[in-house]
């Protein structure tokens, strides 16, 4: 399909300087609880787990404050990390847009959360953000309605063990995790930066360190399908971008942050990865558990002050630990053009 499309006008970047991560800024924090998980494997993995959160959540000092009158938008709020993070949004009374598929879902999800928290705020808009044409309209309802947007989450994802192209012949698990997420931003950070302090927050995934970029074959075609290898490519991918949009977007006064749930028992998880579940379920962390570090991005003083990172349970995380994993500025580049040389000929 990648061969087919027309590539377009490629826009250029901007103004970015696509400068290799800054030390200071993409590594990890710097107690041993971070240098542990992000250099030695197996306590470094043990801290993806509801030990890890138990353990980090010690160290956490910073008065929370509440979101109330912030727009926040949300996708994939219907389920696992994702519901529970917009139940935890509307605790703080921020004012949610949940981006859903499924319309019954997405009413039963908003009932649910304004009875429980009481936040008549709660809203949903429909979308299947596989899908770019449901992505363009979604977000020009958004733009269109009055509402500014101050917070974007872009959790939505998904692990998928087949390969298959979505009916835009896009393969699922790049259009799902990452040609969406770059296309729903690309269309709604104009009105985030109208928004004093806006910010955005990328749900990726610590299956990322395992893999390096395939800038090459972003639909993977070039090799057998691997489910859980495309999914680490396209969170690698979302980190990159993250990156790249937090110096883009700077100027603006728009934070960008991506960040990792840890292991999280969801059904999502359990759909994907039906073995892993089984094995590990004792040790997988909660909904709310693996949500938290996406509600303190939304509202952290701290977060607030910094750009660019990856972060798990509130402390930033280097984005390499494999040798060979590291993307050069070159890759960068060639990514963030092929994905704005596929959103730009989308009819
Ligand atoms: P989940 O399947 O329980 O929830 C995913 C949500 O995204 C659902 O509401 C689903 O409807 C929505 N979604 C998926 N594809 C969509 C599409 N095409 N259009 C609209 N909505 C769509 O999964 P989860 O485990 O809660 O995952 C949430 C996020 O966390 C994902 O981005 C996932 O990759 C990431 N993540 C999860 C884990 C984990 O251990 N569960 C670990 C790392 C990262």
């Amino acid at each position: 399909m990648e061969n087919h499309r027309k590539t377009g006008s490629v826009h250029d970047a901007g103004n970015t300087k696509y400068a290799a991560p800054r030390k200071k800024d993409s590594g990890s924090g710097a107690g041993w609880l971070d240098y542990l998980a992000d250099h030695a494997i197996v306590p470094g993995m043990l801290l993806f787990s509801r030990f890890g959160y138990d353990l980090s959540r010690r160290f956490w000092t910073e008065p929370i404050g509440t979101l109330y009158g912030r727009n926040v938008v949300l996708t994939g709020g219907t389920s696992g990390i994702g519901k529970a993070a917009a139940l935890m949004l509307a605790e703080k009374k921020a004012f949610l847009t949940i981006v859903a598929r499924n319309e019954k879902k997405a009413q039963q999800v908003q009932q649910e959360i304004m009875e429980k928290t009481g936040n008549p705020h709660v809203d949903y808009l429909l979308a299947d953000l596989s899908l770019m044409q449901d992505i363009k309209q979604v977000a020009k309802q958004l733009r269109d309605s009055k509402k500014s947007i101050d917070i974007l989450i872009n959790n939505a994802g998904a692990l998928f063990n087949e390969r298959k192209e979505t009916s835009e012949g896009f393969e699922q698990t790049f259009a799902t995790d990452l040609l969406g997420v770059f296309y729903l931003t690309e269309l709604l950070k104009k009105t985030l930066a109208r928004s004093p302090g806006a910010r955005i927050i990328n749900v990726a995934s610590g299956g990322m360190y395992t893999q390096k970029i395939a800038v090459h074959d972003l639909e993977n075609k070039q090799e057998l399908y691997n489910g859980s290898k495309a999914y680490a490519r396209a969170k690698r991918g979302v980190v990159m971008l993250t990156r790249i949009w937090a110096d883009q977007l700077h100027k603006d006064g728009i934070r960008v942050h991506a960040m990792h749930p840890g292991w999280v028992d969801t059904p999502g998880i359990k759909r994907a990865l039906p073995e892993f579940h089984a094995l590990v379920n004792k040790l997988l962390r909660t909904p709310d558990q693996g949500a938290d570090t996406i509600v303190w991005l939304a509202l952290s003083k701290k977060a607030g002050q910094s750009t660019g990172r990856f972060w798990l349970d509130r402390r930033p995380h280097e984005t390499v630990v494999f040798p060979g994993t590291a993307a050069s500025d070159k890759e960068r580049q060639a990514l963030w053009h092929k994905l704005q040389g596929l959103i730009s000929s989308l009819p």
